[in-house]
């Protein structure tokens, strides 16, 4: 029998729930608190390993639920072959959404918990490190319900500039003449040196991400993110030909499959699968593999707790360099700054970033471990 074998022998979620101080709200819809889906795989030597699915906490954990018989009792260590398993069984109904975001808190989960095993980072049992740590760009500007966002979003990205971070990326998708002056204003509080990225949630049609894109075409703006809706990649194409800006997406896509469509339509410059909801970390080594071979690039989208950050730093440490180069330019960290009250509180030792700078977690697994206490305070069932 393999050394390491053991098989799984428990598979609990937990649903996290917390409400905002100040409520936000983004192209399409508001939040009043912030829920997470924490995966928790326990196997027969008693190692655990944890994960974190993204989207609607509590579904989530339903179809884990579902996947729970089919997992029990299987080879801890076989994430691919269990993937596949989980994949076809439920493939029908399926292939994009819920059933994916929830195979994605078990397959990190699973690998946190071989790493742990193994007493190796998952980045080491994925091939690398290709590099140790990574810059991080700032996510923020969500609107507020009150306040003029010429002034509290331009103070907000100066803060971040303030910070150190290189980079920057804010909240569009209200309306073309309001978002360009907001953009505008922002270029000008952080200056020519700091990169300045917008991202509109879906929240235009073609038309309208066209007639931003070339109203701000001399801001310098690094991408143009989730212009139209992520069902219709004839808009994404329309926007990619209509306007100057390099158009990012793809936090709401999903698998080798839904991303090969993408990559053979070059519908988008830069993908932005989110590690706990593509696929987990499997399945985006997968994409990631995909992307570098149609010379696309790759930057994870990040917007959970710490296990997912931590799942998104071990895929970053192991992303090709795209193009490979003597000196390449390594992809770059989503470092949400929006308001979350359980995204480090229940990791033992936060993850922060140093003048934008965030070191690739060296322990074991994922690299973190969990604070149990703060586990069950945030816990709603
Ligand atoms: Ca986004």
């Amino acid at each position: 029998m393999p050394l390491n074998k053991t098989n799984i022998s428990s598979i609990r979620t937990h649903v996290l729930s917390a409400p905002l101080t100040k409520p936000f709200h983004w192209s399409f819809n508001r939040a009043d608190k912030r829920e997470g889906c924490i995966v928790e795989i326990t196997d027969e030597s008693g190692e655990t390993g944890w994960g974190e699915c993204f989207g609607p906490a509590r579904l989530n954990a339903a179809v884990i639920e579902a996947f729970k018989p089919h997992l029990i009792g299987k080879d801890a260590f076989a994430i691919d072959s269990i993937w596949q398993q989980l994949h076809n069984l439920f493939l029908d109904q399926g292939q994009k959404g819920l059933a994916i975001t929830a195979l994605s808190g078990i397959d990190i989960a699973l690998w946190d918990l071989k790493g742990k095993r193994l007493d190796e980072p998952v980045h080491r049992l994925l091939g690398g490190p290709i590099r140790t740590e990574v810059k991080a760009y700032a996510t923020g500007t969500y609107r507020l319900d009150e306040g003029n966002p010429l002034d509290y979003v331009v103070r907000e990205v100066e803060g971040y500039a303030a910070e150190g971070f290189h980079a920057v990326k804010i909240k569009i998708g209200f309306d073309v003449s309001s978002d360009a002056k907001l953009i505008k204003a922002c270029r000008a509080a952080i200056g020519p040196d700091i990169n300045l990225m917008i991202d509109a949630n879906h929240g235009f049609d073609s038309i309208e991400a066209i007639r931003l894109g070339n109203a701000i075409a001399e801001d310098d703006i690094r991408w143009f993110e989730e212009p139209v809706t992520p069902d219709d990649l004839g808009s994404y194409e329309e926007v990619r030909r209509g306007q100057p800006i390099p158009v990012a997406g793809g936090e709401c896509d999903f698998t080798r499959w839904g991303f090969r469509d993408i990559l053979q339509r070059r519908a988008i410059d830069i993908i932005q699968p989110d590690t706990a909801a593509a696929g987990g970390l499997s399945e985006c080594k997968k994409i990631a593999d995909m992307a570098a071979a149609f010379g696309i690039r790759y930057l994870p989208h990040v917007w959970g707790t710490g296990i997912g950050l931590a799942a998104a730093l071990q895929l970053l440490a192991v992303l090709p360099d795209t193009p490979p180069s003597y000196t390449p330019k390594a992809p770059i960290l989503e470092f949400d700054r929006s308001e979350h009250p359980f995204r480090q509180a229940i990791l033992q030792s936060p993850i922060e970033h140093e003048s934008g700078v965030v070191q690739i977690p060296q322990g074991s697994g994922l690299g973190i471990e969990i604070d149990h206490a703060a586990l069950e305070q945030f816990k709603i069932d």
